[in-house]
């Protein structure tokens, strides 16, 4: 078989936790399999690369990052790759580039656009065990690009995709995708598997485990995740397109805090006036999310809408002009929000989720700003300081009782 398996950073975090990997990887090679192992940036190393370049010059350009963000996954693979020979396998450690990762040249967020797997396989057919870097690539003009934070997990998928990998295992620091983060809730249960809709929602919608973007690339060819722990030899989830768990109504409860809300005050009432906003906003290549306007009373009306919360300066900025030409009285935004979302294929089919949600709510009086829901999901905007709270309360009533 041809494995491809990812370690995260806490998974190779120190010179223990190294040797502890390299036993997966060599006990699978002996097992008589071809193996590929994708590794991220030891522990805290990509947070501290930031920080330095911070010290430094706090508005650096997007390409000198990422020539220093890649070094941090330069130093796991050869730490990796000696920590292998001391276990006798051979093995050979590959940068980004070395592995055919071609990639567009948007800097910090770049997407891959092949990979070219031959030195890969030249290496997998001389017997080598292939260690390769995660969230790097090379862009048209020979420069090192990254992926965007959690990229190397699509690298991963990625090359699975490319060598049509039976299998893709995804190792970290958790045992599988749970009911909610299980650092936050220790009640949350590890589910056996979860489809890669329900998936994708939920990594966008806040949930680290895996990067949104490898679980799109693993639907669109169809490759199989593992996600599971590289401390404990136990079961872990399986991401894959039809699960037999229908009848759970809610798979997973999400947060995320690392968003801004925009607001804009007194904007004209009358038609077109959203559209000239969102096309501004679309112009600055600002992603938008859950958008609220509010019914014109006076001849004007306002409009709220949340985007990352690193895009919420730019936001505003984009919109400065367009406000003072239509006469809105203000443009701002404010990171005091946060997004609770439950996500599950069940709700589909049954009635009362959002109504049992928003009880969980109430009953701790939490107030909600903002609702979207999709088919397969239920997203609000509350207060950042009451998003723990919430976490648990939705999470109690759908999954503790
Ligand atoms: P890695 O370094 O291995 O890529 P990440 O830190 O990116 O690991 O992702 C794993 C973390 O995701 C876990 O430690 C956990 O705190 C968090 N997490 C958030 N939501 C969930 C969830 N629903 N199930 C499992 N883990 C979750
Ligand atoms: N080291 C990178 C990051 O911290 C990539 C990854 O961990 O997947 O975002
Ligand atoms: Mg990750």
């Amino acid at each position: 078989m041809l494995i491809v398996q990812k370690f995260g950073g806490s998974s190779v975090a120190d010179a223990e936790r190294v040797m502890n990997v390299a036993g997966i990887v060599t006990r699978a090679y002996r097992e008589g399999n071809e193996v590929v192992v994708v590794v991220s940036a030891q522990g805290d190393t990509t947070d501290d690369l930031i920080a330095k370049a911070k010290e430094i010059n706090p508005r650096g350009s997007k390409r000198e990052m990422d020539m220093l963000m890649a070094a941090g996954e330069q130093i796991s693979i050869a730490l990796l790759a000696m920590a292998i020979e001391t276990l006798g396998c051979p093995v050979i450690s590959l940068l980004g580039w070395q592995a055919g990762f071609q990639t567009n040249s948007t800097y910090s967020a770049a997407r891959i656009k092949t990979v070219n797997s031959e030195r890969i396989r030249a290496e997998l057919d001389r017997k080598k065990i292939v260690i390769v870097a995660g969230f790097q690539g090379l862009n048209k003009y020979d420069d090192v690009t990254t992926l965007g934070r959690g990229g190397s997990d699509t690298s991963a998928v990625a090359i699975a995709a490319s060598m049509r990998a039976d299998l893709c295992q995804i190792y970290t620091d958790v045992e599988g995708v749970y009911t909610a983060d299980p650092r936050k809730i220790p009640a949350a249960q590890k589910l056996d598997e979860i489809t890669y809709d329900e998936m994708l929602e939920l990594a966008t919608l806040g949930a680290q485990v895996l990067n949104n973007r490898s679980v799109e690339m693993a639907k669109k060819y169809g490759i199989e995740l593992e996600v599971l722990s590289s401390m404990k030899n136990v079961p872990g989830t399986k991401v894959k397109e039809v699960t037999k768990m229908e009848k759970m109504l809610i798979k997973s409860v999400a947060k995320d805090t690392n968003i801004a809300r925009v607001t804009i005050v007194g904007l004209p009432d009358e038609p077109g006036i959203a559209f000239k906003v969102f096309a501004r906003v679309a112009q600055a290549h600002v992603n938008v999310d859950i958008i609220l306007q509010s019914v014109g009373r006076d001849g004007t009306k306002d409009i709220t809408f949340t985007v990352d919360a690193d895009a919420g300066e730019r936001t505003v900025a984009a919109l400065k002009e367009l406000c003072e030409n239509v006469g809105a009285k203000s443009v701002t935004y404010d990171t005091d929000v946060a997004k609770v979302s439950v996500v599950g294929a069940g709700m589909e089919t049954h009635e009362g989720v959002a109504a049992r949600m928003f009880e969980a709510l109430s009953d701790k009086t939490i107030n909600i700003h903002n609702i979207s829901t999709s088919e397969i999901k239920i997203s609000i905007l509350i207060n950042k300081e009451d998003a723990d709270r919430a976490v648990a309360a939705v999470h109690a009533v759908f999954f503790e009782n």
